[in-house]
């Protein structure tokens, strides 16, 4: 098949709910994607921050192709062992105390959503409530979608979940004024990335933090993007210096494999899902948690997070140059390797094409901001040659 064939095929036979760029890729290599006709692209993208490690990384492949060879999946009517090392790894990683592996980012949102009812329902509360964030993004289940602050995107859905109050990102006050005696847990993501990569501001977040120990509330951070190193700490929050009582994690987690979790901390875990509160077919499968096992091995091996430390400067450098020349980049935002450029006055959809021609993907947050969150492996040169051709896009 060719190009127009491929695009035609999919066009056809799958739900149209993606506006999907023109382009069909076929294969990956470090920090380049080729498509179907050969073109190769530097990935700014990365999959929407999944492949941290880059494409085709050797030892990865090498720890998936051995568990496939052994066993991909068991059910969780049984024990297995890449569940055992990568739970371990996880919470390990985190400080924290009981990790559950889901199939998506999603699924561990819904999944921090009952851990944090079953909690407050064990202190007796009932109809418990949840405060979420505006601009933020969950998921798009039913759950995930009633937590996730845009209009747009729960409209045609409703009736969604209720008991869901939302509150302005970075606003204490506001949070102040959703909280009642059945409020479980204030929801954020510690860096918003669909809603325009906006970090939390540092006060704000450890102010949130007292607000929960406090009223014993749940903070539940959303990692799923800013975590796995991208913000140059492991985990956003550890850049922070606060601790969520539950923590979501997926894209980067699994490198490519579809694998998500929740994890608890020693409070929540002691009282909140028990056996028959939960559970799924797929989630924590052997091949799922080989990946995830392997990701850390190779974090750590590599210093995948120092690097990103040490190259964040650099990046935020370049990024600036070209916010400094360029009258229509009108803001950078952004921490470590998950920055944003807010653009006004330039359509991103028209530098997100320019950059494509060009050789290079990139892609879009919240309004109107250019997205840029590459594999954390890149280099200097890396970081120059997206400069150099978004210079010329912008
Ligand atoms: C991507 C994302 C999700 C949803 O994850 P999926 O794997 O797409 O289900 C949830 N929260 C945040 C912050 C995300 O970036």
């Amino acid at each position: 098949m060719k190009t127009a064939e491929y695009k035609e095929t999919l066009d056809q036979y799958y739900v149209h709910v993606y506006n999907r760029f023109p382009i069909v890729l076929e294969k990956g290599n470090g920090v380049y994607v080729t498509d179907t006709d050969g073109k190769e692209y530097l990935d700014f993208a990365a999959g929407i921050a999944v492949f941290a490690l880059g494409y085709n990384d050797p030892e990865y492949n090498a720890a998936l192709t051995d568990q496939i060879g052994r066993i991909i999946h068991t059910s969780n009517l049984y024990y297995n062992i890449p569940a055992a090392e990568a739970a371990k790894k996880l919470v390990e990683s985190c400080g924290m105390s009981k990790a559950f592996f889901t199939n998506s980012g999603t699924e561990a949102i819904e999944g921090a959503i009952k851990a944090a009812r079953k909690y407050a329902w064990n202190k007796g509360i009932k109809d418990s409530e949840i405060i979420a964030m505006k601009d933020s993004f969950h998921g798009r289940s039913v759950g995930a979608l009633s937590v996730t602050g845009n209009e747009h995107y729960q409209e045609a859905f409703r009736p969604l979940m209720g008991g869901v109050k939302f509150a302005d990102f970075n606003d204490l006050e506001s949070i102040k004024a959703c909280i009642s005696e059945k409020t479980c847990a204030i929801l954020m993501e510690t860096v918003q990335g669909e809603g325009g990569i906006f970090p939390a501001d540092p006060a704000f977040l450890k102010e949130v933090r007292a607000l929960c120990d406090e009223k014993d509330i749940l903070l539940i951070l959303d990692e799923i993007q800013c975590g796995m190193g991208r913000t140059g700490d492991l985990w956003a929050f550890d850049g922070y210096g606060v601790k969520p009582d539950i923590m979501t994690c997926a894209k980067a987690l699994g490198c490519g494999v579809p694998v998500g979790a929740f994890v608890l901390n020693e409070k929540t875990a002691a009282s909140s899902l028990a056996p028959g509160d939960h559970g799924t077919t797929y989630g924590g499968n052997p091949l799922a948690c080989a990946a995830v096992s392997a990701v850390f091995d190779i974090f750590k091996e590599r210093d995948i997070v120092g690097h990103v430390k040490e190259l964040t400067p650099y990046l935020e450098q370049r990024l600036d140059e070209l916010a400094a020349k360029h009258p229509c980049v009108a803001a950078r935002r952004g921490r470590g390797f998950m920055q944003g450029l807010a653009l006004e006055g330039k359509p991103v959809g028209e530098v997100i094409a320019a950059a494509r021609e060009r050789g290079l993907l990139v892609i879009s947050a919240g309004n109107n901001v250019l997205r840029l969150v590459p594999p954390l492996v890149i280099e200097k040169e890396d970081i120059d040659q997206m400069t150099e051709i978004l210079d010329l896009c912008l």
